[in-house]
């Protein structure tokens, strides 16, 4: 087998852990039944493993059970919690708020019910990509339904002050929803000391199966009701139909988990990693740190780099250190990154950036082996434009 690049690229999928793998397994064959399926042994065991889990996703965040709606994904949680609040409670207001720095799963759902009439608000972020708090008070309106704020910023990883926007909604008895797929098994969460509403989750970004992911519904104090997307059987209490898909659900489940369970002395590890990696690129001029410096991701550096083409640096580094500039999900379009644009980056410096997204099985090693690389391929870059 060629040598394959070393793999920084964990803000856009991970690696599926073998431990969730080996709990996911039994599902797929000799446990495959339809956990809805209530007359005999085959659905039980389904619909076991299912409880199970959701027990788990629950406790991970602080909640009931019930609370839990599994979905495809993380994009699917978050059209589900925009599109189903802004449906349910229309005869309410029709202003939603959120972030120019949102993840296009959350963006994308309210251009969409914009073209239906509703008004959004796309919050700017100050320069480190944190919200500004009185922009928030500033921009809530008596029509308000909903504010939508991530948790974790999928390119710059920065972690927005959830607990203060929650004091914030409940104030003004708004709803509060937060996109947490960075999130999730990588800082803690607490759906009742942040007041948070309505939460997205997924699996694939910290070390689960790609395809499965959830949404959190709050269902007292306040009772928060959506409307489905998708109708059928009348799965998840009626809010997602379709019928669960018991293997993702477990290795979702046993992901999460393991991201908890290992959360201290990993995040600690991360850090360490990041710093080494920050440490030695720090030290070429015109390399800028993209978000607040520690208030972020323990995994994510995300990096602007002055004087060189943000597309020769990529395809430089591409056989060494798999990584991308900015979001993958929009990385086929040619426009840079508005999360950049949206910190005041300038459009070269915006196309000139790196996102690096360090993992559990990311080694020191690695880490030496790509800040070489990267500084080598920006000093070599640098000097062929000079002689142009
Ligand atoms: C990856 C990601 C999504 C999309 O999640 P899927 O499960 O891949 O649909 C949404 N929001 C953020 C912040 C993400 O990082």
């Amino acid at each position: 087998m060629s040598v394959r690049p070393i793999y920084l690229d964990c803000q856009a999928t991970t690696p599926m852990d073998k431990r969730v793998l080996d709990a996911m397994l039994p599902y797929f064959t000799e446990h495959f039944g339809n956990p809805a399926s209530i007359t005999h042994v085959y659905g039980w065991e389904a619909e076991a493993a299912v409880k199970r889990s959701r027990e788990i996703l629950a406790a991970a965040i602080n909640c009931a059970p019930e609370e839990i709606i599994f979905t495809s994904g993380a994009t699917e949680a978050n059209n589900l919690a925009i599109k189903g609040v802004a449906e349910a409670y229309f005869s309410k207001g029709q202003h939603i708020i959120t972030l120019q720095t949102e993840h296009n799963a959350v963006l994308d759902p309210c251009h969409y019910l914009e073209n239906l009439g509703f008004e959004v608000t796309f919050l700017p972020v100050r320069e480190d990509g944190l919200i500004d708090l009185e922009a928030l008070e500033k921009a809530i309106r008596p029509d308000t339904i909903l504010v939508s704020i991530m948790a974790a910023n999928n390119e710059i990883g920065v972690l927005q002050p959830l607990a203060k926007i929650g004091e914030i909604c409940r104030q003004h008895e708004i709803l509060f929803h937060s996109d947490a797929a960075q999130a999730i098994g990588k800082i803690p969460l607490d759906v009742q000391q942040t007041n948070i509403d309505l939460m997205s989750l997924t699996a694939h970004k910290i070390y689960g199966p790609k395809g499965i992911g959830a949404l959190y519904v709050r269902r007292r104090n306040p009772r928060v009701k959506i409307a489905a997307q998708i109708h059928g059987g009348g799965h998840e209490r009626g809010m997602r139909s379709g019928t669960l898909y018991t293997p993702q659900i477990v290795g979702f489940a046993k992901a999460v988990e393991l991201g908890l369970a290992e959360l201290a002395s990993e995040s600690q590890r991360l850090q360490q990693l990041r710093e080494q990696l920050w440490q030695q690129l720090s030290q070429v001029e015109g390399i800028h740190l993209n978000g607040h410096p520690t208030q972020r991701l323990p995994g994510n550096l995300n990096i602007s780099v002055e004087g060189v083409d943000g597309s020769a640096l990529l395809i430089a580094l591409q056989p060494v250190v798999a990584l991308s500039s900015g979001s993958a999900c929009s990385s086929t379009s040619t426009a840079p990154s508005h999360v950049l644009t949206a910190l005041g980056r300038s459009e070269s410096l915006a196309y000139a950036s790196l996102r690096f997204g360090i993992g559990r099985f990311t080694t020191t090693q690695e880490i030496d082996i790509v800040a070489q690389h990267a500084i080598a391929t920006i000093q070599s870059l640098r000097k062929a434009t000079a002689r142009v």
